[in-house]
């Protein structure tokens, strides 16, 4: 159920249908959008009396929405969601295109600066590095944990990055929460359903990656879980799915962009890397899925690939990222659309000149 607010609404009248709601034992979730405040109403295993809600000062409308999926919907918010990061303009939804890069995972301070350094100049204002890696083998490097994540905040500091970081579990969100920018839930993880909802409870915002055998709809049911908790601050991610094709790691499904745009007013980037599994396919992908409209892309980056601890192969090469970023702008600017670029660095290409 959505309650529809007027136009001119006032907050007291907003405030009042919610407290409302909440007295009918259900959870309201006042979602603001350009005309008026929708609110949404979870909790409910069936369906709520619309009778009193109806009456009440300020409202429009109120009306069944018939998805499974509620928050997401743009039936609550027919305005696209963009994710701010407070203190900066970086920002990851609406015209701008958001690009994330970094090493799959952090392995040492010297390593991560010197990715880093490389990716801030490369234009993009995510950094994207692993302190908690889910390997599929328990012998594989399982990353840096906290010491990790402390090289994370030492880069934000140094190079003005917002950080994007994957919390594993329960525990790992805790830390990752006080130290990253975007708290990243992996794929083997979308249906990890009392994580999705400790994310929702989190003041950061989550990277939701598709699962690798997720449909549509069951990643926006993921985003669903985390939305209902009160985080609202959703971006999707498409990383490929498994099909049998045996060229690539992963099949990227390029076709989810404008699917979930049409359904939902989440933000959805692309990962071409774990997408595509192979270095030389990453750069071809990523300008893929910035003409299909993506809101960014996350690119795994590397100095030196071949002794990466993980995911070498699909890592490119910093002046590749270089390429990359010069690529994707160019395609954005027929789209009508911009790749932001960090204004410290504007101020230095001025001051070189
Ligand atoms: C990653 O981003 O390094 C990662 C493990 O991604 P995914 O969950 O998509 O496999
Ligand atoms: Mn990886």
């Amino acid at each position: 159920m959505l309650v529809v607010m007027r136009a001119q609404a006032t907050e007291e009248q907003v405030r009042a249908v919610c407290e409302k709601i909440e007295s009918l034992g259900y959870r309201p979730h006042a979602i603001p959008g350009a005309q008026r405040v929708a609110i949404g109403i979870t909790g409910n295993s069936g369906e709520v009396e619309p009778g009193s809600l109806e009456e009440m000062p300020g409202v429009g409308e109120v009306i069944r929405v018939s998805k499974p999926y509620k928050l997401v919907s743009r039936d609550v918010k027919a305005e696209d969601t963009v994710v701010r990061f407070p203190g900066t303009d970086a920002a990851i939804g609406g015209t701008e295109i958001a690009i994330i890069a970094g090493p799959c995972g952090i392995e040492s301070r010297e390593q991560a600066f010197a990715i880093a350094e490389r990716v801030h100049r490369a234009g993009a204002r995510f950094f994207r590095g692993g302190a908690f890696k889910p390997r599929t083998s328990p012998y594989s490097f399982q990353g840096m944990g906290e010491a990790g994540l402390q090289i994370m905040a030492e880069i934000r500091e140094r190079f003005g990055l917002r950080i994007v970081t994957e919390a594993i579990d329960n525990e790992s969100l805790e830390m990752v929460e006080r130290y990253a920018d975007v708290i990243q839930i992996g794929a083997r993880n979308m249906q990890n359903f009392s994580l999705l909802k400790r994310a929702g409870r989190a003041r950061k915002p989550v990277l939701l990656k598709r699962g690798m055998a997720a449909t549509l709809e069951e990643l926006l049911m993921a985003a669903e879980y985390i939305m209902s908790e009160g985080n609202y601050n959703v971006i999707l991610c498409e990383r490929g799915v498994r099909t049998f094709a045996d060229h690539t790691r992963n099949t990227l499904d390029l076709s989810i962009v404008p699917a979930v745009q049409r359904l939902s007013h989440l933000p959805i980037i692309v990962d071409p890397s774990h997408g595509t599994g192979k270095r030389n396919k990453v750069t071809p992908l990523a300008r893929a899925a910035v003409a299909v409209g993506a809101n960014g892309l996350i690119v795994e980056v590397h100095d030196q690939p071949d002794k990466a601890l993980s995911d070498g192969m699909q890592s490119i090469y910093p002046d590749q990222l270089d390429t990359l970023v010069s690529e994707v702008r160019q395609i954005a600017a027929v789209l009508g659309r911009k790749v932001a670029t960090d204004p410290m660095l504007v101020e230095a290409a001025a001051s070189a000149r």
